[in-house]
């Protein structure tokens, strides 16, 4: 059955309640509340619409459908029920929280991943990432960003984290929002859920007795990254079944949680990325 045909709505005013209801979007409340989130720039609603996500509302600067890709995005977002709505450059500045905003801006709804698939082969490349509360909105984007580009299977949430649909994280992942799905888990859970599949737990640790070019990463596995401040909980490190550290030669205490992480995919996926 197709959608039901969208429409196009223009707005003129900035004191518009749409135009401030889009504008709320950035506050975590507003997303939880409506359950939509916002993405700037028509790279990221191509990205979208290719990975078949449906674009709720997508909103252009006046005059701006006079260009061609913005124009086939618009007559993609109606098609699928979506609303167009052409408002003044400024109101575009004010929902965007940016002086420069770009032409196009996309509203979408959110979508998390099951818990229930990890671990579980099914014929993708296996590998799975998990943070411990993750906090920083901009090494949560770059680890969704680089877990896309390694083709890992997704991430999972453990605990209070960041929020995956942030502008901020959203920017950060460069389109992957769309492409690599994001799981929630309280610990306990995700513990007896990974414990029940197959899967090898690789967890990270500054005192990790396994060198992590040693590592047995045979799919399906996880690797648990831990907090940016705290590290890994001592019940997740308790559950894993290799403790790995990534050798450091100099000074600094640690590193970055979205670099190691990007270490830990690219050495787990090495076989499979030559
Ligand atoms: N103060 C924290 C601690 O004591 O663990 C540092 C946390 S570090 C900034 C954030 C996460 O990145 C760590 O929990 C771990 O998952 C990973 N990480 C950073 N450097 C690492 C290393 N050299 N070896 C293994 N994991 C590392």
């Amino acid at each position: 059955m197709s959608a039901k045909a969208g429409t196009v709505k223009t707005v003129t005013s900035l004191t518009n309640p749409l135009v401030k209801s889009l504008r709320a979007l950035h506050l975590k409340k507003h997303r939880d509340e409506t359950g939509l989130f916002l993405a700037e720039g028509l790279q990221l609603v191509r990205y979208a619409i290719d990975a078949n996500w449906t674009v709720e509302t997508l909103v252009c600067a006046a005059g701006s459908l006079d260009q061609r890709a913005i124009a086939d995005a618009a007559a993609q977002t109606k098609a699928a029920g979506g609303t167009v709505l052409q408002v003044p450059a400024a109101a575009l500045a004010k929902i965007a929280r940016r002086d420069n905003p770009q032409t196009v801006l996309g509203v979408f709804r959110q979508r998390f991943g099951s818990l229930a698939k990890v671990g579980e082969p099914h014929g993708g490349s296996g590998l799975w990432v998990a943070l411990d509360r993750i906090r920083d909105p901009g090494n949560l984007g770059t680890i969704i960003r680089t877990a896309d580009a390694a083709d890992a299977e997704g991430l999972i949430l453990i605990g209070e984290s960041c929020d995956p649909f942030s502008s901020e994280t959203v920017r950060a992942t460069m389109g992957s929002i769309f492409h690599v799905p994001v799981a929630r888990a309280g610990e306990s859970d995700f513990i007896d859920h990974a414990k029940a599949t197959s899967a090898r737990l690789v967890g990270t640790h500054l005192t990790g007795d396994v060198d992590y070019r040693k590592a047995d990463y045979r799919p399906p596995s996880v690797l648990v990254m831990g907090n940016e401040q705290k590290g890994l909980s001592d019940a997740l490190a308790g559950a894993c079944d290799q403790l790995v550290c990534i050798p450091m030669a100099g000074r600094a205490e640690s590193l970055n949680l979205a670099v190691a992480t990007g270490l830990m995919i690219y050495e787990a996926r090495r076989g499979a990325l030559i």
